[in-house]
């Protein structure tokens, strides 16, 4: 497949903005790029597809998200309205994914695809639960996946909220699906809820289980009761926690890190932990922000997600940009570099660790072809110095117009090619109607 008349964005680095380029893609990777004449002349007889100049470039990246989350788009809490976070998982969120079966699992999983495909995010680290579903459930996630031609990692919390018998179904279903045969777009890591509902048994558990190589997906101090519950618990916090039972390995993903400490974001710089950062999902839930800035001055690796929001990353960046002038009052934070730094570098470095000798995010020979097409027409100079504030003021995930990974092109001119979205949405809809039911009987069950 020859990309002809782009307006190419590389994400290399340095980033380069290049007009009227062509990518040679061979392989389900780059293997050319230069001007659209030159390759045009070169590939004369392979598909063409005429970027009519508009910005193409690395797909974007998703450094955690939840797909089984899909069923609360529009869901009614009964009684009074949470009032802080531990509310919200104790009267949404745990109710719920204990309302999700093989098929709810499925169509939460398709309706997030579909999503991601409109919305130019070619790559997702999911983190699943349903606790009435466990065994095989990443299986059911990963031929959703599958069938969507998108890049994803994948792993089930471990909890033991529901008793042991579902922890251990829980680590069973990590090891099972990381020792599994995938496909080499689905990556697989070892899920854990968060401290606050993680006993040191389970902790062990996890800790004795993950086959070598591997880390963690974790949520880390999101709200301060995460924090509080760790000092009761062990007199630890919860960075100090984790670290006794050896979670901070090279892969090791902790989520959120809105509430630790100075002594904590010190042992995770140390550790190179990834670190990622859910705007939206913070300001949502209220439950503050974390140090945006002091964490990238220390140079930790911080990347960004959603938590389940939509699949439009560009939202995420926005929202980092401007959640961390506000809250310090202070407009120089989460300067738009950085910001980039996070969502586009750290974000690819981040998902390059699941994916073996695969170069991500970045237009270049011998990268992986995960590649967006944007619809933007620039009304005022736009180069390499400026892209980070056009993205941040400019950008709409609804220009978005085409979506290809490892070369198959999932979205062509805004046509899914892959999923069918109207058949999906019937199918979800169809069952939407049990889910509530099965919440509501479980909320009433509290
Ligand atoms: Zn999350």
């Amino acid at each position: 497949m020859l990309i002809t008349n782009a307006t190419v964005v590389t994400w290399g680095e340095p980033n380069q903005v290049l007009t009227d380029q062509a990518i040679y893609i061979d392989g389900g990777k780059i293997a050319a790029v230069g001007t659209s004449a030159s390759l045009g002349a070169q590939y004369s007889d392979i598909e063409r597809i005429d970027a009519k100049g508009q910005m193409v470039m690395p797909g974007n990246i998703c450094a955690h998200t939840h797909f089984y989350g899909a069923y609360a788009r529009g869901m009614p809490i009964p009684g009074d309205a949470p009032a802080n976070f531990p509310q919200i998982l104790e009267r949404l969120w745990w109710p719920l994914d204990k309302a999700l079966d093989k098929d709810t699992v499925r169509a939460s999983a398709l309706v997030s695809l579909v999503d991601a495909v409109k919305h130019g995010t070619t790559t997702l680290i999911d983190h699943h639960a349903s606790p009435n579903f466990i065994d095989g459930s990443l299986d059911v996630i990963a031929e959703a996946v599958n069938q969507s031609g998108l890049r994803a990692v994948l792993c089930y919390e471990v909890t033991d909220r529901d008793g042991d018998a579902k922890m251990e179904a829980g680590v069973s279903e990590n090891v099972r699906f990381i020792q599994s045969k995938r496909i080499a777009r689905i990556g697989a890591t070892f899920g854990l809820h968060a401290s606050l509902t993680l006993n040191d048994k389970a902790l062990k558990a996890c800790v004795d289980a993950v086959p070598k190589g591997h880390g963690f997906h974790v949520h880390v101090a999101e709200h301060e009761a995460d924090e509080e519950d760790s000092l009761r618990r062990s007199g630890r916090r919860v960075v100090q926690r984790f670290d006794e039972f050896g979670m901070w390995r090279d892969k090791t993903i902790a989520a959120h890190c809105v509430h630790i400490d100075e002594a904590e974001r010190q042992m995770l710089q140390a550790k190179n932990t990834w670190i990622t950062h859910q705007p939206r999902s913070n300001m949502n839930n209220a439950v503050g922000a974390m140090a945006f800035d002091r964490m990238i001055a220390q140079n930790m690796r911080i990347c960004i997600g959603n938590d389940g929001f939509s699949n439009n990353m560009w939202a995420d960046w926005k929202d980092a940009y401007l959640l961390h002038k506000v809250v310090s009052r202070d407009p120089r934070k989460a300067n738009g570099g950085d910001i980039i730094r996070a969502g586009v570098y750290n974000n690819a470095r981040l998902a390059e660790q699941f994916f073996e000798k695969t170069r991500l995010g970045e237009i270049s020979v011998g990268a992986a072809a995960d590649i967006i097409f944007v619809d933007y027409h620039p009304f005022t100079p736009l180069h390499e110095g400026n892209l980070p504030w056009h993205i941040l003021f400019g950008f709409e995930s609804s220009m978005v117009t085409t979506t290809i990974v490892e070369g198959q092109l999932l979205m062509r001119d805004r046509q899914l090619l892959t999923l069918n979205e109207p058949e999906i949405a019937r199918e979800a809809f169809a069952l939407a109607p049990k889910v509530w039911e099965r919440y509501n009987a479980n909320i009433n069950a509290l």
